[in-house]
């Protein structure tokens, strides 16, 4: 589509970097192993650096993930924004093979009349195979669960991944080149351009110490199978099909938002995910959970910085 009259950017246009560059991706979460595979398409030459011993162990390391779209009563620019980028997402979960994404429909329960009410004009303001009222509540067709692990499998044997690293320090050089330090204060490599996809730890940074993201912890819990439906049931928690687990097979339910950052199980977030699950369960066994923190922009929108790059999903 060609947009009429559109104003120039207000920012100089960076000079694009040739085909031979070489990017550094430092987090290796969902964030950092998706911009991997796009930049190995687009023909780049990647490193990506984590801190841990393992990739998606952070924030991206549960079980799977709802996918789910951002959906509005209203016509707003946020509103293109969300549905596009929920069909690429979908589009690309899908590319990277069955295994990567459990293709459901996300029934989203509604708690009273009020409700129904904002789900009769979400329903108004979007095709039919993207969300509809049925019974009262909105059905997402064709949504799905991530299962974030299956995604290491797209991880080629060539691609180079640096482990067990930590990078705290950058530095670019007269000629633009990156300088990327680990913690120890030793040169790790160099790169034409840097990625950061290392969520709330941007802020040790100093390039990007200015920007502020909230941490935000939540707790999943993993409950013994009592619901065998295909989809994904929603109201304030959620409630997912079987999902093989560390404890089995069991259902999941989640999530908590809570203002700390402690990362040690606790029973009251496992009651509050099982209140605010839309199923009568007849007896639910927890078997475990699992609790990690969330990086969030102010807005909740994605952050790019000009000349270093921020990716936050
Ligand atoms: C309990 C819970 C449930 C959730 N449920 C859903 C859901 O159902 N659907 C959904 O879409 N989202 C969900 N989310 C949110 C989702 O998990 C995050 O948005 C996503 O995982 C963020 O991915 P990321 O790659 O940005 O960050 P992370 O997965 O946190 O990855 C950042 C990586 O950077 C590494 N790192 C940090 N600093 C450095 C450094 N200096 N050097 C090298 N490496 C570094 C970290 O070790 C980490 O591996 C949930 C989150 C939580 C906590």
């Amino acid at each position: 589509m060609i947009v009429q009259n559109m104003h120039k950017p207000w920012f100089n246009k960076p000079t694009p970097l040739n085909k031979n560059a070489h990017i550094a991706i430092i987090g290796g979460g969902i964030g950092g192993i998706s911009l991997l595979h796009h930049l190995n398409a687009a023909g780049y030459r990647t490193t990506l650096i984590e801190q841990k011993s393992k990739i998606l162990s952070a924030a991206s390391g549960n079980p799977a993930a709802l996918l789910e779209p951002f959906v509005s009563a209203s016509k707003t620019i946020e509103k293109s924004f969300y549905l596009q980028a929920y069909l690429y997402a979908r589009d690309f979960y899908k590319s990277l093979g069955p295994n990567v994404i459990n293709i459901c429909d996300l029934i989203k329960i509604s708690k009273n009349k009020t409700e129904v009410t904002r789900f009769e004009k979400i329903a108004e303001n979007y095709p039919k195979d993207i969300v509809y009222l049925k019974n009262n509540n909105l059905i997402f067709p064709d949504c799905g669960l991530v299962l974030p692990q299956e995604m290491k499998k797209s991880i080629k044997q060539t691609d180079s991944l640096i482990m067990d690293v930590e990078i705290n320090r950058l530095e670019q050089t007269e000629n633009g080149k990156w300088l990327l330090f680990g913690s120890n204060g030793n040169l790790i490599i160099n790169a034409d351009a840097v990625f950061l996809t290392n969520a709330y730890n941007i802020e040790n940074i100093s390039q990007t110490e200015h920007i502020k993201l909230d941490q935000v912890t939540g707790q999943i819990t993993y409950l013994e199978t009592e619901y065998s439906g295909d989809n994904i049931l929603c109201s304030d928690g959620y409630l997912t099909p079987p999902v093989k687990t560390d404890f089995g097979m069991a259902n999941i339910c989640g999530a908590t938002f809570e203002k700390n950052s402690t990362l040690e199980i606790t029973e009251d977030a496992h009651k509050e995910n099982i209140k605010n699950v839309p199923f009568n369960f007849n007896n639910p066994v927890i078997l475990g959970g699992r609790r990690a923190i969330r990086a969030m922009s102010k807005d909740h929108l994605p952050l790019l910085v000009r000349r270093l790059f921020m990716m936050l999903i």
